[in-house]
């Protein structure tokens, strides 16, 4: 098994990583999934919008203005953490920043296959270009 590498400072690391799943859509209905490998050191800035999330905190997480759905995008997210333990959060980014955002959330991604209710439960997609998914 080659060894991960982490989506955030590009680095391989020996061990298991922190997986997220990201599902958004466009205001055009054109929908987008990826998923990122996280280190322990980097998972902090996920691990930052997870509480938020819980907290029901929706502040922009780029430019932390209140309530920034008038105009922009919802970022779902699910997350698995080395051992299992699996945590849902959304993560809403204004208008201005919205780009911004997914600019980090494509950054040493792996684009999936696109599926309605991502981050909103069912097992996470398969990477599109597995030539075995069909036989797993
Ligand atoms: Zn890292
Ligand atoms: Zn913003």
């Amino acid at each position: 098994m080659p060894m991960p590498k982490c989506s955030l400072c590009d680095e391989y690391r020996p061990g298991k990583m922190a997986a997220v799943y990201w599902g958004y859509r466009y205001a055009s209905g054109d929908r987008r999934s990826y998923k990122q490998l996280y280190d322990a050191n980097c998972y902090r800035v996920i691990h930052e919008l997870v509480m938020k999330s819980e907290e029901g905190l929706f502040d922009c997480p780029i430019c932390h203005k209140d309530d920034p759905l008038a105009h922009g995008m919802s970022f779902f997210a699910t997350v698995f953490l080395p051992g299992g333990k699996r945590t849902d959060m959304v993560v809403e980014v204004c208008e201005e920043c919205h780009l911004l955002f997914e600019d980090k959330v494509m950054q040493g991604a792996t684009r999936l296959a696109d599926r309605s209710g991502a981050g909103a439960g069912g097992p996470p997609p398969r990477p599109l270009d597995d030539p075995w998914s069909g036989y797993r």
